[in-house]
Order: C-alpha cells, then structure tokens, then sequence
C-alpha cells in the first residue's frame, strides 16, 4: 500500500468510526449471531492476494460490526464503563502510527519520559500522596500497565520477593523452599477474580476472607486471620483491598487495614480499578482516606476516564521493590542512562518486556478533555447513576440492595430471585440493554451501570423504561399461567367431582 492509498484508507476508517459512533443508538446492544456465525462467513486462510482495503471496510460492516457487542453504546449498561473519547482514539492511531516500544529509556526517550510526565500529572488530578509522584525525591512513582489483573499480579510478585528475602535474612536456617511454601496472602470475598488469579499465578494462597454485612473488609477481619496464620507458622506477604467491588462498588476501610498491615509489616495495595478516577472530586474526597499508608495501587484510565482500553495506572511507594524483585537483565538491554535512581527503564516495573507508548493517549485525552472535562465526565455519570436510582425507588414493584455509588446501581425486582432471574433473561433475549447479574447472601440482583462514550438523561429513560415495561410483561404473562394453572385445578377438582357422582351413583 503506498501513501496515497493509505491515506485513502486512513480517511474513510476515520469516517467509519465516526459513522459508526455517532449512530450507536440505532443498534441493539447486544449481538444476534449464533456461535460459529462469524467463522462460518471467514475465510480459512490469509488471503494469497493483497485484497483492497475498500473490501476490507466493507466486511467490517458485514461480518464483524454485526458480531459485536457495543461497549460504547449508552445501553451497554454491564460490568464497568470502558469507554473511549475522540482524543484516546487518535492517540491510538498515532502510537500504531510511530510503532515504537519502549521497555528502556533508550529504546525511546520520549516514551519513558511522558509517561513519567503524565503518571506526576494523573497523581496530581486524583490528590495521591506526594510520595507517589517521580518528580518527588523518594524512590516512588506510576507506570501504565495493560491491566488492573497486571498491576495485582506485580505487586504480589514483588511482595513476594521482598518477603522472601527478608525471611532467608531472618531465618538462615530455613531453606528457600520452605519459606515460599509458607507465604500467604490475603483479600476479601468481594474482590475481583484477578486477585485470586494473582495468587494461582504467583503460587501462594490467597485467603478470601468474607467482608463484613455492609460488603466492606475490615482490619479486624484481616488481624484475626493473620494471627491465626502466624501462629499455624505462616508468613502473611500481602494485602489487596478493594475501593469500588466490582460486585456493589463497596469500599474497604482501607484505614483499618493499613494498621494491620503496618504491625505485621504486610504489603498493602489497593485495587481501585473503577473507582480510583473518583479520588479528582472533592465531593468524593473520603475514599482517599488511608492512601498515604499503602504501598501499592491501581486504577484503570479505561474505566472512567475516557482513555480507551488497554490504559491502567499503578503507582508503587517505592519502585526498588518491584524493580529488584523483577531486574533480569542482558548485555542487549544496557545503555549508558540505565541507572535506575536517575531514570526508570519501565521492563522492570512490568511482566512482559516490550511496551506500547499508552503515556501518548493519556497525553492526548488529557489535553483535549482538560482536568475539568475529566471531571464533568465522572460526575455526570453520578448523575446519571442518581437519575436511575430515583425511578428504580419510585417504582414500588422493585427496590435498591446497596447504596448507590459512583455511577453503579444495583436493585433487584422485590420478590423471588426467580422474578429477577426472568428479567435479566428477557433482557438479554430483547438486547435493547445489557445489565449483568451478581449475587449477595443467596439474593439475585442486577447492576446497572452508566457506560458508554457519551450517556445522556434520555439514554437512562430508554433504560428504564426498557426495564420496567418488561418486568410489566412477566407478572402479566405469571397471571396468566396462574389463570391457566386455576382453570386446570378448577376443571380437575371438577372431574374429581364427577368421579364421585359417578361412583356414588355406582354404588
Ligand atoms: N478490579 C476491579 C475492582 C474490577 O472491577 C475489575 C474489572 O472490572 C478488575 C479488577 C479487572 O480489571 P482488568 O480487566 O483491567 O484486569
């Protein structure tokens, strides 16, 4: 393809994104193709032939539009926002565009340094402790990871390690083996499945211990499991709370866990993959308490902060223990600035070592959106979120199971979880919406979720609507049956009757 073509080629994808952004609403959210559908219509082979890329865009509407559940649909409304903005998109394509990795300062200077950059700028947004930031003295700092699950998976790893090795330093006289067999790691039963992934990874137990009623773990929990632990001779390494579940955005007391972990000498990191973004509003200002005293966290720009998926930051308290935990290095990955007290080569701060320049979409949406933009996003997603709570409350049909919080709200039909179960059902079978279900002490309920690229109050009205109609239509059809089911009884007892007359008659 020479250049004129690709220009071509870059200028009607443009217009087929933004063709295809911009008429979202007329789609249903979820997709109708069977399993195989999509296989079935492909070739089996790479074509022997360059094919022209007009083809190719026209099989993107074809095959692969009609195959695709859409996450920047207003009524996409499952799991958490992942949503992307103008600026993320065309940061997107100007990475592929350079195509430049950047595991080592040298590969790409630039690469390193905005990310520096924009990690200090990210920090400053959410009001994270000083020690967080490169341009502060201390051995901290921030580095993009491809996921929440990658950046759980680091800090176990190198808590891990530092554990390791401060025990062989204690206990000389107990073999590597040993000690890595004794490690134990801990979290609650509202965590995310990455962090029990984490464990099965990092090959150490990782204890769910149960939060409390209200969904939150506490330091209590934690002490009485370390205690127990240390005393069957365990060696607790790590703790992973959670701000924002992924159940019911529940918060944990991350306070209370920071004391424990600060008696025990426990590494304590914070999986705040959705609701970190909330640590910019001041009206929010509470869930930062404690920040200042875990080493570790998370937080993903792909949730709520219109950098389009993959874009998770971490910040780590002091950055030696990750790098020394992870530092394999080779003569082919030296250079002359790899000291890494002056300047990070980020591969060791990571699994893999290749890196994409995700700092350059960062930059660009946070230039074209501005601090406040970012802002406006996440609270008109509150506000969302509060539009749907009111008519959810209003309606005496259903009603709320935890508070509502940031933009997730959850609710169930009151009644038999069998009435929500039918509800989601029927949801999914109609695919105007897509909610998923999640479960608390053996009640089924859904969460509704504010995603999408550009939500509005009238996208919340078709929710509802959408929802209510349906859940009108199941207790129509139930009474119905129940009719059907009477009449049924009704003519049986009557025959039963007649059998009798019958027999009397008989007799
Ligand atoms: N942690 C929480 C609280 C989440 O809600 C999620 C996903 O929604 C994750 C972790 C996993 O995120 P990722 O897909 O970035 O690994």
């Amino acid at each position: 393809m020479d250049f004129d073509e690709f220009r071509e080629f870059g200028h009607a994808s443009i217009e087929f994104i933004i063709n295809y952004l911009s008429n979202i609403r007329q789609r249903n959210v979820l997709s109708s193709v069977q399993p195989f559908d999509v296989i079935n219509q492909l070739p089996r082979q790479i074509p022997e032939q360059p094919e022209h890329w007009r083809q190719i865009l026209n099989d993107m509407e074809r095959i692969i539009l009609p195959g695709l559940t859409h996450w920047q649909s207003p009524y996409f409304n499952a799991f958490f926002p992942s949503s992307t903005s103008a600026g993320s998109i065309i940061g997107e394509l100007l990475i592929a565009g350079i195509g430049v990795l950047g595991f080592s300062w040298i590969c790409s200077p630039a690469c390193t340094e905005l990310e520096m950059v924009v990690m200090d700028w990210l920090a400053k947004f959410l009001h994270l402790p000083k020690h967080f930031l490169h341009e502060d003295d201390g051995p901290g700092g921030g580095v993009i990871q491809g996921s929440a699950s990658e950046s759980v998976l680091v800090a176990v790893l190198a808590a891990r390690e530092q554990a390791v090795r401060k025990e062989r330093e204690n206990h000389p006289e107990m073999s590597e083996s040993d000690i890595r067999g004794k490690l134990i790691a801990y979290s609650s039963d509202q965590s995310n499945s990455c962090i029990e992934k984490a464990g099965l990874l990092a090959a150490i137990r990782m204890k769910l211990l149960p939060a409390d009623e209200d969904l939150i773990f506490r330091g209590a929990t934690l002490q009485k499991a370390i205690e127990k632990d240390v005393a069957a001779g365990l060696i607790p390494v790590i703790c992973i709370a959670t701000l924002g579940t992924t159940g019911t955005c529940a918060y944990d007391d991350i306070e209370s866990l920071a004391s424990i972990c600060e008696q025990y000498q426990v590494w304590l990191h914070v999986d705040a993959a959705y609701a970190g973004g909330a640590f910019a509003l001041d009206e929010c200002a509470e869930l930062r308490r404690g920040l200042d005293r875990v080493d570790s966290l998370n937080f993903n720009l792909h949730k709520f902060m219109q950098v389009s998926f993959d874009c998770a930051a971490m910040w780590v308290r002091d950055a030696n223990n990750v790098v020394d935990s992870f530092n394999v290095d080779r003569i082919y990955l030296k250079h002359k600035h790899d000291d890494q007290t002056k300047i990070p080569d980020f591969r060791h701060w990571q699994i893999p070592l290749g890196r994409r320049f995700r700092a350059l979409k960062v930059w660009i949406t946070f230039r074209t959106l501005g601090a406040e933009g970012l802002r406006a996003t996440m609270r008109k997603h509150i506000d969302l979120a509060i539009q749907f709570e009111r008519a959810v409350k209003a309606d005496k049909r259903f009603e709320v199971v935890a508070p509502r919080a940031l933009g997730l709200v959850c609710f169930r039909a009151k009644g038999d979880n069998e009435i929500t179960a039918q509800l989601q059902h029927r949801l999914m079978e109609r695919k105007k919406i897509y909610m998923v279900k999640a479960e608390h002490c053996g009640r089924l309920f859904l969460r509704f979720s504010i995603c999408g690229m550009d939500p509005k109050p009238s996208d919340i009205e078709f929710a509802w609507t959408e929802i209510e109609t349906q859940l009108t239509a199941i207790c129509a059809e139930d009474q119905v049956n129940a009719r059907k089911a009477g009449d049924i009884t009704d003519l049986s007892h009557h025959l039963t009757g007649l059998q009798l007359t019958n027999e009397t008659l008989r007799r």
